[in-house]
C-alpha cells in the first residue's frame, strides 16, 4: 500500500465552518480599510531574494534563518542561440548561397506551421557537387538538449512540408537538423533517424535567479511603490493587503510556516504629508477600531520610538558601552548581540537577564529634538482620540528598517505567541531599495492568531455555526428535478438552500435537514400539484402549509442577521 500524503509540517487546511470566521474577519478588515480610504494591493507571493535581504535586513531572524529560498532553474535562451547560429552560418551574399552556408527561407504561412510543431527555422544550405554548387533545404530545430521529442518534431515537420502546398517544398530533398548547445549530453538512447545533430558553441543558459517566498509583505509593497512610480502621483498611498506569508519556524500553536497577514502601509513623498505624526496616530486609531469591530477585547497597545537612523546608531553605541561591565553575567545570545547588534539585547527573554536589562539606558534619552517632538505629537493625538497605550522602552522590533514610532498590539489569550500585530515607521526603506525618498508607516497583523483569539473568546459554535434557511426534501427520485427547480427559485430570491435527494427515506431527510438547515420543505406529488408545501421549523417544532409563492418570505423570517 502506498503511503498517504499529508500537508507539509507547519501548514494546514482551513475548513468550514472555521473558514466562515476567516471570511468574516477579512470582510470586517476590508470594510474598515475602505472607511479609512485604503485601497487593496496584491503583490506576488515570491520575489527576488535580494529584496528581503536588503529590505528586511540580513541580520534579522527572518532573513538569517527563516526564509524559503531556492535557485530558480537555468533558463534556456532559445532566441539567443537561433540568432547566433544564423549569424555564424549565413551566406555573405544575401541572394546567393555559398558552399556550407545558409540563407533563411520559408513562406510565412508555412513557417507558422513549423513553429507550431516546435521547429523554428527553414534554411537553404549550399552544397558542392563536383563542379556544381547546388543546395538543399533544411528544417532546423533548436533545443537545450537532444530529445526524442525534438527528433519527432522534425520528422513530423518533413511530412508536413511534403504534403502541404504552402511549404512549396513538395519536390526536392529536405534534410533535418537539430542544434543543441555543446554542453548538452548526447544521450545515446535517443533514436536519431536521419536527423543531423549539431553541437553549437556558446552560452545559452541565463544564470539562475535566487527567489524567496515572501516572509512579510512590506518589502514587496515598497518594491511595487518604486517600480510602479506611485510616488510620481504626488499623492499619499494608502494600501492594504491580505495574504499568505512563509517562514521556516518551529511550528507550534499560533506559529506556522504558512500563515496569513492582514496589513497596511501609508507611504508617499514627504510633500504628501507621509512624515506627519498624524499618520501614525491615524493608523493606530484605525487598528483600535478594527480590533473593536472584530470583537477582540482586552488588547494592549505597546508604543515606543526608536528615533531616526542616527538616533538609533547613537543609542547602539551608548548601549554597547553600558553593556561592557555587565554583559559577562548575561546569556550567551546577549554576549553575542552586545557585539553584533546591542539593540537586540532588549528582546532577550531569559529571566535572569531581566534585572540587568532594566538598568540599561533607554532609547528615549537618545532621541534628537525632532524625533522627540514627533513622538510627543503621536501620543498627544492618541490621548485626544482616547486610544489607550502603554510605553515600552524595550520595544525595538526585529526588523532593521524601523524608524521613530514602533508598536505592537498584544493579547493575553495567546500565551507565548502574544503578539497580534506589529508595525512602525520606516522612513528610509524606499531609499534602501533604490527608490525615491518615501517615508511610510505600516503594520502586519497575524490572521491565524486573530482567529485563535476569537475562537477562544467566543463560544466556539456560535462563532462559526451557520445554517441554511431550508433543506428541500423530494419524496422520491421522480421529484428530484422538481426539487432542483424549487431550490433554484428560492436561491435566486437570495435564500440559502440545501438540496436533499429523493432516494432518502423521510426519516433520513429529517436528520440531514436538522443538521444543516433551519427548516425542512417537503416536496411530494401532492405538494407539487397543489402548490402548497409542507414546512417544518426545527427550532419551534411547528409544521405549516405554505403556498409556493409565499415560501421565500416565510423561510426568511425571522430575518437573518
Ligand atoms: P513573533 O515575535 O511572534 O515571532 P514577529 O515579530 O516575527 O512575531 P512580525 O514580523 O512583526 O512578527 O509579523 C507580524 C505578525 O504576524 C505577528 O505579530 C504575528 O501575529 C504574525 N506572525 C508572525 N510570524 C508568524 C507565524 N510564524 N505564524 C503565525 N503568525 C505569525
Ligand atoms: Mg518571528
Amino acid at each position: 500500500m502506498s503511503q498517504t500524503l499529508k500537508a507539509v509540517r507547519g501548514t494546514r487546511d482551513l475548513l468550514p465552518p472555521e473558514t466562515a470566521l476567516w471570511n468574516r474577519i477579512e470582510a470586517t478588515a476590508r470594510n474598515v480599510f475602505a472607511r479609512y480610504n485604503f485601497g487593496e494591493i496584491r503583490t506576488p507571493v515570491f520575489e527576488d531574494t535580494a529584496l528581503f535581504a536588503r529590505g528586511v535586513g540580513e541580520e534579522t531572524d527572518i532573513v538569517s534563518k527563516e526564509m524559503y529560498t531556492w535557485s530558480d532553474g537555468e533558463r534556456f535562451e532559445e532566441n539567443k542561440m537561433i540568432a547566433e547560429w544564423i549569424d555564424k552560418n549565413r551566406s555573405t551574399q544575401p541572394h546567393n548561397v555559398q558552399p556550407g552556408r545558409i540563407n533563411e527561407q520559408g513562406t510565412p504561412s508555412f513557417l507558422a506551421k513549423l513553429n507550431a510543431l516546435g521547429v523554428q527555422r527553414q534554411v537553404y544550405r549550399g552544397i558542392q557537387q563536383g563542379q556544381h554548387l547546388t543546395g538543399v533545404t533544411e528544417l532546423v530545430c533548436f533545443r537545450p538538449a537532444l530529445s526524442t521529442d525534438a527528433i519527432s518534431a522534425l520528422v513530423k515537420a518533413r511530412v508536413l512540408a511534403k504534403s502541404d502546398p504552402s511549404s512549396q517544398l513538395q519536390q526536392g530533398r529536405i534534410e533535418l537538423r537539430l542544434v543543441i548547445p555543446t554542453s548538452a549530453p548526447l544521450n545515446p538512447w535517443v533514436e536519431r533517424g536521419d536527423v543531423s545533430i549539431e553541437q553549437f558553441e556558446g552560452q545559452f543558459f541565463a544564470s539562475s535567479q535566487s527567489l524567496t517566498l515572501r516572509p512579510e509583505n512590506t518589502a514587496g509593497v515598497v518594491r511595487s511603490y518604486i517600480e510602479n512610480k506611485l510616488g510620481e502621483t504626488g499623492q499619499l498611498q494608502k494600501l492594504y493587503y491580505i495574504g499568505p506569508q512563509f517562514r521556516r519556524e518551529r511550528p507550534q500553536k499560533g506559529r506556522y510556516r504558512q500563515f496569513s497577514q492582514i496589513g497596511a502601509e501609508v507611504i508617499g513623498p514627504p510633500s504628501s504629508g507621509s512624515e506627519s505624526p498624524l499618520r501614525d496616530a491615524e493608523i493606530l486609531e484605525m487598528l483600535a477600531t478594527l480590533l473593536d469591530e472584530l470583537g477582540i477585547t482586552g488588547w494592549t497597545l505597546e508604543l515606543n520610538s526608536v528615533g531616526s537612523a542616527a538616533d538609533r546608531a547613537g543609542y547602539n553605541e551608548t548601549l554597547r558601552a553600558a553593556l561592557v561591565p555587565v554583559v559577562g553575567k548575561m546569556c550567551a545570545d546577549c554576549q553575542r548581540r552586545a557585539v553584533t547588534n546591542p539593540l537586540r539585547v532588549l528582546d532577550c527573554k531569559v529571566p535572569d537577564d531581566q534585572p540587568i536589562i532594566e538598568t540599561l539606558p533607554v532609547i528615549a534619552d537618545s532621541l534628537d529634538e525632532e524625533s522627540r517632538k514627533h513622538f510627543a505629537a503621536v501620543t498627544a493625538a492618541l490621548d485626544a482620540a482616547g486610544v489607550p497605550y502603554t510605553l515600552n522602552h524595550r520595544l525595538v522590533r526585529g526588523l532593521d528598517y524601523y524608524t521613530r514610532t514602533t508598536f505592537e498590539f498584544t493579547h493575553g489569550g495567546l500565551g507565548a505567541q502574544n503578539a497580534l500585530l506589529g508595525g512602525g515607521r520606516y522612513d528610509g526603506l524606499s531609499e534602501m531599495l533604490g527608490g525615491p525618498r518615501a517615508p511610510g508607516i505600516g503594520f502586519a497583523m497575524g490572521e491565524d492568531r486573530l482567529v485563535l483569539t476569537l475562537l477562544a473568546a467566543l463560544d466556539q459554535n456560535s462563532a462559526v455555526e451557520q445554517k441554511a434557511e431550508a433543506f428541500i426534501a423530494p419524496l422520491g427520485e421522480s421529484l428530484n428535478a422538481a426539487a432542483l427547480i424549487l431550490a433554484r427559485e428560492l436561491r435566486h430570491q437570495g435564500l440559502w438552500i440545501e438540496l436533499g435527494e429523493g432516494s432518502f427515506r423521510l426519516k433520513k431527510s429529517f436528520e440531514a435537514a436538522d443538521k444543516t438547515a433551519r427548516h425542512i420543505v417537503i416536496l411530494g406529488e401532492d405538494e407539487l400539484k397543489s402548490g402548497i408545501l409542507t414546512v417544518k421549523n426545527f427550532s419551534t417544532g411547528i409544521q405549516t402549509k405554505v403556498p409556493r409563492g409565499e415560501l421565500a418570505v416565510f423561510l426568511a423570517e425571522p430575518p437573518r442577521e
